[in-house]
């Protein structure tokens, strides 16, 4: 006898609906698993038995072959499981044929018969509408952010043949478990001086730029960066499903309340392997740490050590704001659109040619910079150098500008801008002296015509923090002083 089931499998960040063709016949005993499954699919078999055995219900002594169709998709995890285990049942006469029509089934199986977690909920959620689906419990909640009321779930599978033997009613979703509390954002008060660092960040926050730290060991820049997520506004409800959506598919935890609210800040170190950063790696397809920064902040400390192919991997992802990984299957897009954070000693030594007490020859330092391609450099809007703080700074014992300020600065400069594109206004033009200003800079050739759009960009968003109208003179000189290191790094 045949049963068809629906269920879905994770492919990068997005589900895909697939249909578990379950056919019983006479023969040798035996069990064959078919549709281009990977090993932990193939592994069904095993559990599912089990799973069947201790829940009380019979295991037939007859041929089993099932079919993962469409048969050109990759399958992978064990996410399957449950599908396979109804298809059985369904199969073998123990559930009405009927019974499944309307529904679709995700869940990993344990060999006692309870259904577990499995990851990428939200996505699996997508892929099997308009059907009602059925999950683990611990995943229902998780599956009801974007099915509501069409999103059930069990504990158990011999919970599951009861309720659609007796068309009982579903059991309520039990409320999120009161996770651990929201861990404490660091604070900008801990941070003692580097008021011109302090500026960068709050301008990089409210202008969506890019933000490139260079300076030595010990001037603040991971501090400084960490603190760079606070000054963001909260998710929207729509960035906040992307988000929890990515992180879901990763098998990332996701905090209390299920969605992710706040904007991530993912810190890869420079010894991770490409697949950790771009994604990829199983049939699956899982995100990289690039996709978890999606809407969030990427910081990439000592960026001058990461390899080539990991820096240039970001190219894409900062031009079009999706990160396509290729594979033999096809290729999956992750959402990428991230606040770049990055920070690097100005030279091998780490000392610098600001202090003068560099001790790297000019090989070495052609050798470090060389790894950094000009298109990269050229995605930073700020580059700014940090030094180490001064002795007074750190003595005093005067707490810095706190986050909550500057980051109700920075909201108001996002309303400001957000109020121009809503309105469909152009940016009102440039102050008469601050175009003349950057003319000359243009003709000295300090600036060419791609960075002098950038440097009226800051200037714009210099303007919104402060509230001003129009882009003068003196924003104009600020755009430019955030990134003069350019020239040091870049030489
Ligand atoms: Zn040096």
């Amino acid at each position: 006898m045949l049963a068809c089931v629906s269920s879905a499998t994770l492919t990068g960040a997005l589900g895909q609906s697939v249909s578990v063709e379950v056919h019983v016949s006479n023969g040798l005993p035996g069990f064959t698993i078919v549709g281009l499954p990977d090993a932990a699919v193939r592994e069904s078999r095993d559990r599912v038995r089990a799973a069947l055995l201790s829940s009380g219900l019979p295991w037939p002594l007859r041929r089993v072959t099932v079919n993962l169709a469409p048969s050109g998709v990759r399958k992978g995890g064990a996410g399957l499981d449950l599908a396979v285990a109804v298809g059985v049942l369904v199969a073998t006469g123990q559930l009405p044929p009927d019974c499944t029509s309307s529904l679709a089934f995700c869940g990993e199986l344990g060999l006692n018969g309870s259904l577990r977690h499995v990851p990428g909920m939200i996505a699996l959620a997508d892929a099997t509408a308009p059907l009602e689906l059925v999950v683990p419990l611990c995943d229902a909640r998780e599956a009801s952010l974007v099915r509501g009321d069409a999103a059930h779930g069990v504990s158990s599978l011999a919970e599951l043949a009861q309720i659609l033997r007796a068309r009982d009613e579903w059991p309520a979703i039990p409320p999120a478990p009161p996770g651990p509390p929201a861990p404490e954002l660091p604070d900008l008060a801990d941070v003692r001086g580097q008021p011109f660092a302090r500026h960068a960040l709050e301008v990089a926050a409210a202008g969506r730029h890019h933000l490139l730290m260079v300076g030595p060991p010990g001037s603040g820049k991971t501090m400084l960066a960490e603190r760079l997520p606070g000054l963001l506004p909260p998710l929207t409800p729509e960035e906040s499903l992307t988000v929890t959506r990515v992180h879901s598919a990763a098998g990332r935890p996701l905090p209390d309340g299920v969605l992710v609210s706040h904007p991530p800040f993912r810190a890869p170190h420079h010894s991770a392997s490409l697949v950790a950063l771009v994604g990829g790696g199983s049939w699956s397809l899982r995100p990289g740490e690039i996709s978890l920064a999606t809407h969030g902040v990427l910081f990439l400390d000592e960026m001058g050590e990461f390899p080539v192919a990991a820096l240039e991997a970001l190219r894409q992802p900062l031009e079009e704001g999706v990160i396509r990984v290729s594979r033999a299957g096809g290729t999956v897009a992750f959402p990428a659109q991230f606040l770049l954070a990055a920070a690097m000693n100005p030279c091998p030594c780490g000392e610098g040619v600001f202090d003068g007490a560099c001790r790297c020859t000019d090989a070495d330092r052609a050798r470090y910079t060389r790894r950094l391609s000009a298109p990269l450099l050229d995605r930073f809007d700020l580059v700014v150098p940090l030094a180490r703080p001064e002795p007074d700074d750190l003595l005093a014992d005067v707490p810095g500008e706190s986050t909550a300020v500057s980051a109700a600065r920075v909201a108001a400069a996002r309303g400001r801008a957000a109020a121009r594109d809503g309105a469909g206004a152009a940016d009102p033009p440039l102050q008469t002296k601050a175009a003349a200003l950057l003319a000359a800079k243009l003709r000295q050739g300090v600036l060419t015509a791609r960075g002098l759009h950038k440097v009226a960009r800051v200037a714009r968003t210099v303007a919104d923090l402060v509230g001003a109208e129009q882009v003068d003179e003196e924003h104009i000189s600020d755009a430019l002083c955030l990134r003069t290191v350019r020239d040091v790094v870049t030489r």
